[in-house]
């Protein structure tokens, strides 16, 4: 049990001036396995103060001398790797082996990518007789998500400190003692006071006094869309710069020359993978219609494949998901696929054998998916792939592309330049061919209600960053 009891504000541990306090549980188990304040606007207000007053001092530093300390984070992340892992694993779900790799091992290396990139960027370029420089935008508010919550985190901190921003954070309360870990580290690095601040509580307070204040500079969020727009609007006020990393309901086409025996299992981990708890998951997948029958068949298998259990146990490749509320609403959309009149190959709204304690759905997958359905549409975050049938290349590409969001795809075909051509029509950020490998400096981010803006490598770091032009 890990019970955290005071914020970060001004780089010391202080208590909250609200006297609540939140439970994290462990997805497995649904037992508590820690409680953290719960914050409240003045706390936000408190940190937000710390960090403007902090930023003179910060954005003047060297590059050199901010790489340094960033660096420095990467190996006190990494000197934790497991312990860290294992928590974000109970409160996430994700099974441990990967949770090391993915939840752990990727934001460490944000953060040295990005010590490394600080000393390299092109701070200032000639343009005629103007001189651009880059400077920091100021001061920042990092509202994160709790699927991926310190990756998540490291896609704003690292590179808006990288930038000379100081940040106030308010991570997921669902998934936000890796957070507490990240200040620890912070403060036992020696970073100068108010240039990092952890503020927890809910969204609705917390995170809101954060979107409307004046003395915030950008607001960076990942999240729903419903609260992306909330943080939008309420920035408006001050017309603050804003990032928004939102929801997805990405398609992945099966072209006719696929080689569906490599598609499948790709395409069911590339749904499935945290659970489906996953904003870039591949979770609607069009097929042929003439191989629809030979697709639903190794779908299932596929999807039977996977192993139900506690995520810390290492037989296991599917945990349960987040939380109790993720859970109902996942089954939710699995009944509405079944009412609408879709067809369920595999899975179903009960748990998975065994495991009534806990947040577990089954690996479902319905076929027979049309685009006007709530499962074609909505973004599930579970594990459940719809399988979309299609007629004409055509066809496949305006399903693809009907939708409100646009994070991500894939493209699958024998023919490479036929796949790219393909993947150059649809209509969101980022396109997988025939599995391509995750790049972890890849720009990353939404087209249409997905989200504005980009993250990871040299374009999160130009996100922190005005341009200014001197005329010489
Ligand atoms: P939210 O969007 O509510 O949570 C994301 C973060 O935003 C959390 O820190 C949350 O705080 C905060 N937040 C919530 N409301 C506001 C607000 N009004 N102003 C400012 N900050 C706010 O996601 P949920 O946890 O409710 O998940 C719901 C659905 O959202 C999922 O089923 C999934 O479809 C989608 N989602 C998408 C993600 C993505 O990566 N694209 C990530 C997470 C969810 P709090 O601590 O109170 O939750």
């Amino acid at each position: 049990m890990e019970v955290r009891d005071k914020i970060y504000i001004d780089g010391a541990w202080v208590p909250s001036t609200g006297k609540g306090t939140l439970e994290v549980f462990d997805s497995n188990t649904e037992e508590v396995i820690g409680t953290i304040p719960e914050g409240t606007a003045e706390d936000a207000d408190r940190a937000i103060s710390a960090a403007s007053a902090a930023f003179g001092e910060w954005s003047a530093l060297s590059h050199e001398e901010r790489s340094k300390l960033l660096a420095r984070v990467a190996e006190g992340l990494a000197a934790r790797t497991d312990e860290i892992a294992q928590t974000i694993s109970q409160e996430v779900g994700m099974p441990l082996s990967l949770a090391k790799i993915v939840q752990v091992g990727l934001p460490t290396g944000v953060f040295a990518d990005i010590a490394k990139k600080v000393t390299e960027f092109e701070w200032e370029t000639e343009l005629g007789n103007s001189l651009i420089v880059r400077e920091p935008v100021g001061v920042v508010g990092a509202i994160t998500p709790w699927n991926y919550p310190l990756y998540q985190i490291s896609l704003k901190v690292a590179p808006a400190l990288a930038a000379g921003c100081t940040v106030v954070l308010k991570p997921s309360e669902i998934a936000p003692l890796n957070a507490f870990a990240l200040a620890d580290i912070f403060h036992d690095i020696g970073f100068p006071a108010g240039v990092f601040n952890l503020v927890t509580g809910v969204g609705n307070v917390v995170g809101e006094a954060i979107a409307s204040h004046p003395k915030v500079d950008m607001v960076s969020f990942t999240g729903s869309t419903r609260a992306g727009k909330r943080v939008m609007t309420l920035a408006a006020e001050s017309v603050k710069k804003v990032a928004l990393e939102l929801g997805g309901k990405s398609a992945n086409i099966l072209l006719e020359d696929a080689d569906i025996d490599a598609a499948i299992p790709g395409s069911l981990f590339a749904c499935y993978i945290n659970s489906g708890q996953t904003c870039s998951a591949l979770t609607r997948l069009v097929v042929p219609r003439s191989k629809l029958a030979e697709i639903e068949e190794k779908a299932k298998a596929a999807a039977e494949g996977f192993v139900p259990g506690n995520s810390l146990e290492a037989t296991t490749t599917l945990g349960p998901l987040a939380s109790a509320v993720q859970r109902d609403r996942v089954r939710g959309y699995i009944e509405k696929g079944l009412s609408e009149g879709a067809k369920l190959v595999t899975g179903g709204t009960e748990p998975p054998e065994g495991l009534d304690k806990g947040y577990f759905v089954r690996p479902t997958v319905f076929s027979n998916v049309t685009r006007d359905m709530t499962i074609a549409q909505e973004e599930i975050f579970g594990p459940v792939l719809s399988i979309l049938p299609y007629d004409t290349e055509e066809e496949a590409i305006a399903i693809a592309n009907d939708s409100i969001y646009g994070l991500s795809g894939g493209v699958w075909s024998t023919d490479k330049a036929h796949a790219e051509r393909v993947a150059r029509r649809l209509r969101t950020g980022q396109v997988d061919i025939n599995g391509g490998a995750f790049n972890a400096v890849a720009p990353f981010g939404g087209f249409k209600q997905s989200g504005v803006g980009r993250e990871r490598g040299e374009f999160g770091l130009e996100e922190f960053l005005e341009y200014k032009s001197l005329q010489r």
